[in-house]
Parts: structure tokens; C-alpha cells; sequence
């Protein structure tokens, strides 16, 4: 996708400090990290979305993050790693190309997730949420994910970042 930061930096017109590459994926180090050593694992092809990630790749993603995050452990003495990724711009996806963030921790890093813990009103009402996602769940690539990733890549589709400063691409 021309208009895309992450497709340029796979394609190479962007330079990127590469951690790993492989058929399917590349990881590189956020240019604006939480932690110094905060790297992006990425899947080569365009996808808005990770719903739309063939399950290889996704799966190669998630390994290779895994394995990141244990070097982060050897390398750089990180007491531990975070994982996150942001999957549409209301859960604060800036590059509108999918990427999984492997945050490495120290105990004295200073950096706290703005986590919460909500309490549901009843059993009944933690069930029926349970139900509605049952009743759309499928392993198989849905068909409206998948034409709507196409839409992204459409030539004619330009996207709001494509000239922006990398400099404010940090979700
Ligand atoms: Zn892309």
C-alpha cells in the first residue's frame, strides 16, 4: 500500500533499525518508544486490521515477539516485556497498519498501564456478553474484514498519515 508508513519502511523507502526479518514478518524499533530497546513486529503484507492477518503470519508474529521479548530479558537485563497492540483509532491505532508493540520492562522503568477492573452487574449479564461474541465467532477470515482491507489498499485511498511526521506515529 503506497500511502502506508510500514508497507514503505518493508519495501524499504523508509529506513527502519531492524531487529529481525523473515518471509512474513518484520521487526523494527519504535522510533518513539515506552522503554528504550520498544519494538514492532509487523506482518510484511498490508493489514488494517489483525483480524484480516493469514494465521501463519499471525502466529509467526506472536512467536517472534515472544522471542523478542526473551532477548530483551538476555539483552538488556528487562525484568519482563509487555505485548499490546491497537486495533482501530478509538483503541488508539495511529499507523493503520497492523503491528504488535513488544514493551520491555524494568522493575524501576516508571511506566504504569492505565488499567481498570470493572465489575459486571450480574452473572446473567456476563454470560449474555459471552453469548453475543459465541454467536460471531468463526476461525475462518470474514469476508466484510477482508474487502474492507482492500478498501485500505486501494491506489485511489490516501491515507491521512502518509505525509505525516513519523515523529507522531507511536500506536
Ligand atoms: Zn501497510
Amino acid at each position: 500500500m503506497e500511502n502506508c508508513l510500514f508497507c514503505r519502511i518493508v519495501n524499504g523507502e523508509v529506513p527502519s533499525v531492524k531487529v529481525y526479518e523473515d518471509d512474513l514478518v518484520l521487526a523494527f524499533l519504535d522510533l518513539f518508544p515506552i522503554n528504550f530497546g520498544h519494538v514492532l513486529v509487523i506482518p510484511k503484507e498490508h493489514h488494517t486490521s489483525a483480524a484480516t492477518i493469514p494465521e501463519a503470519t499471525a502466529g509467526r508474529m506472536f512467536f517472534v515477539g515472544a522471542r523478542i521479548g526473551a532477548a530483551m530479558r538476555h539483552g538488556l537485563e528487562a525484568d519482563g516485556f509487555n505485548f499490546h497492540l491497537s486495533d482501530g483509532t478509538t483503541a488508539g491505532q495511529v499507523v493503520m497498519h497492523a503491528h504488535l508493540h513488544i514493551v520491555p520492562r524494568w522493575a524501576d522503568d516508571g511506566f504504569h498501564w492505565n488499567w481498570r477492573q470493572l465489575k459486571y452487574e450480574s452473572e446473567e449479564k456476563r454470560i449474555e456478553l459471552c453469548e453475543k461474541i459465541k454467536a460471531r465467532f468463526k476461525l475462518v477470515r470474514d469476508d466484510s474484514e477482508l474487502a474492507a482491507n482492500n478498501a485500505a489498499c486501494d491506489p485511489e485511498y490516501h491515507s491521512p498519515l502518509a505525509n505525516d511526521d513519523p515523529a507522531k506515529h507511536g500506536g
